[in-house]
């Protein structure tokens, strides 16, 4: 079983640790009786962000007209840092860290993602977040896509108040359980698939489909977090071609750097169902440059334990040449009927 570090087996055991901690305390923490007692808040202390001036709303002065970010209709000038109490870190991204917070007026839970502007700018990548920032704003609302209550800014940094998501990421639960049972890795692939042909219905190529993205609500149904790398206003025969992207999960035309279009996505879509059944990637080697042979030149393999109907979905799905891919001609409503 591949881990996200693969470094050692140790790390792999802190990891687990940590997931096992962190599962705990997602648990106490959205409990609303465990929460009134007085232990409670002196645990989750213990996991304070180790950036003190995250819960300090005075070191985060506003923006002066020149900083400001158009953060459109979601854009809340009123809100501030100091509106919350940030508990703890759940989840570190390439931009910013996305925290779990409770709002002092309604006293719900809720994942803030902060993004740093500096780095935005330093990185070059303001395209990206922006192009998040659009994705949230642009009314997307479906049930298994995380929603995006209201946003703000301070002097440095952006935040976006999203639903908390408190059943962990889909690797976790894969990583815990080696493979999942097809009727279980079937019932993940609709929702995400039916998340996926929304966000193309609304021009949206989500792109960056992975475990780690994928969460999973207090019921059980998936959600999609992470709209960093969405590409916007792709028409239906329209392409773009930025080379980025979990490795595992990339596509043929993707390492090619060839243009790509929303037909990306049902290959992720195929690389998330086919590492559900089978435990790992496919086409996955340790080797990253046989990796990237493999998903060009290697034929599909699949091992003989699974169902016709999931075989032919793998096929379709993990086809090399996008034309001929599973969605490449009506996407996803004439393709799987719910
Ligand atoms: P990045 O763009 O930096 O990858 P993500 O939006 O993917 O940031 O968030 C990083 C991690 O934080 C996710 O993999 C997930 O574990 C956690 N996370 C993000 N959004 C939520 C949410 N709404 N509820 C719970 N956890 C979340
Ligand atoms: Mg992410």
């Amino acid at each position: 079983m591949r881990t996200k570090t693969e470094k050692s087996p140790l790390k792999a055991f802190m990891k687990q640790r940590r997931m096992g901690l962190n599962d705990f305390i997602q648990k106490i923490s959205t409990n609303s009786y465990a929460c009134k007692h007085p232990e409670v808040p002196n645990i989750l202390s213990i996991s304070q962000p180790q950036e003190p001036e995250l819960l300090n709303g005075n070191s985060s002065p506003p923006p002066s007209p020149s900083q400001q970010i158009n953060l459109g209709p979601s854009s809340n000038p009123h809100a501030k840092p100091s509106d919350f109490q940030f508990l703890k870190i759940i989840g570190k991204g390439s931009f910013g860290k996305v925290l779990l917070a409770r709002h002092n007026v309604d006293e719900k839970f809720y994942a803030v993602k902060v993004l740093q502007k500096k780095a935005i700018l330093k990185k070059k990548e303001e395209k990206h977040i922006m192009s998040e920032r659009n994705v949230l704003l642009k009314n997307v609302k479906h049930p298994f896509l995380v929603g995006l209550h209201f946003s703000f800014q301070t002097a440095s940094r952006l935040y976006f108040v999203l639903d908390y998501i408190n059943g962990g990421e889909l690797f976790y639960h894969l990583q815990r359980e080696r493979c999942f049972l097809e009727p279980r890795a079937r019932f993940y692939a609709a929702e995400i698939a039916s998340a996926l042909g929304y966000l193309h219905s609304l021009n949206i190529v989500y792109r960056d489909l992975k475990p780690e993205n994928i969460l999973l609500d207090s019921q059980g149904h998936i959600v999609l977090t992470d709209f960093g790398l969405c590409k916007e206003n792709i028409e239906p025969n329209g392409t773009t071609s930025t080379f980025c992207g979990t490795p595992e999960y990339l596509a043929p035309e993707v390492l090619h750097k060839q243009p790509y279009d929303r037909t990306v996505d049902w290959w992720c879509l195929g690389a998330v169902l086919y590492e559900m059944l089978y435990g790992l990637p496919p086409f996955y080697s340790r080797n990253t440059a046989e990796m990237y042979d493999n998903i060009l030149n290697k034929p599909l393999q699949l091992k003989p334990n699974i169902t016709n109907s999931a075989r032919n979905l793998l096929e379709g799905l993990l086809q090399k040449d996008r034309t001929k891919r599973l969605g490449a001609k009506n996407d996803f409503v004439s393709r799987f009927q719910i």
